[in-house]
């Protein structure tokens, strides 16, 4: 059987890094920076399946059936705000804006808020597409809370400013191996690694 690569439909090293740490050895890894040809699709669904299977249909297109791409729409859905950012997550700001713009955007927005009204979760939505069809989804949920100050540097977007259901300190402040055990993304990719076991899919050499 001919090795098997996977291709990460995103731009975002921290999506990507996550996704290293998540798989663990063994597996060809490669995301949309080896690949600066393709065009970036617009992401006009309405729903994280909708966006995933939009980045992964365009770039499995490109890639081929030999390439398995695996396609994450993620972001937060904070309660008192009625569920948003959610879809807009990367750009609750504004087109082009910053991690830090996006946080403190949310925080301006829950200023006042009490702290039993403080309620979020991180949703992940992986879709596998080969050669252009998506052939496969997953979703993963981390229910949790917003503090009211950012905290710590790990992690990326959204990370610094929610506390996960179960722990005092922020995705931002714990290890890297604590947000890996319990986030969205590794709930997501634990189904997907159960389906690959399943289609008898094999890591690389
Ligand atoms: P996407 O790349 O269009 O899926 O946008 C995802 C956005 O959601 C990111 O830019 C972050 O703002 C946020 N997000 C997704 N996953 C995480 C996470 O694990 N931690 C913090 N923020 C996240």
């Amino acid at each position: 059987m001919s090795a098997l690569r996977i291709v990460i439909a995103t731009h975002n090293a921290h999506k990507t890094g996550e996704f290293r740490a998540l798989l663990g050895e063994g597996w060809q890894v490669e995301d949309l920076a080896s690949y600066p040809e393709l065009p970036v699709p617009e992401e006009d669904g309405d729903s994280f399946a909708a966006n995933a299977a939009i980045k992964a249909r365009a770039a499995g297109e490109r890639l081929g059936a030999e390439v398995l791409v695996v396609a994450d729409d993620s972001g937060l859905e904070v309660e008192a705000l009625g569920g948003r950012p959610g879809i807009f997550s990367a750009r609750y700001a504004g087109a082009g804006a910053s991690d830090a713009g996006n946080r403190a955007l949310v925080l301006r927005e829950m200023a006042g808020v009490p702290e039993g009204s403080r309620q979020a979760r991180f949703r992940c939505v992986l879709a596998v597409a080969r050669g252009g069809e998506v052939v496969a989804s997953f979703e993963g949920v981390v229910e949790g809370r917003l503090v009211e100050a950012a905290e710590g540097e790990g992690g990326f977007g959204y990370d610094p400013i929610f506390v996960p259901e179960g722990e005092v300190a922020t995705f931002g402040a714990l290890a890297a191996e604590v947000k890996h055990r319990m986030s969205h993304r590794a709930r997501a990719l634990a189904g997907l690694l159960r389906w690959l076991e399943d289609a008898d899919l094999t890591k690389s050499a």
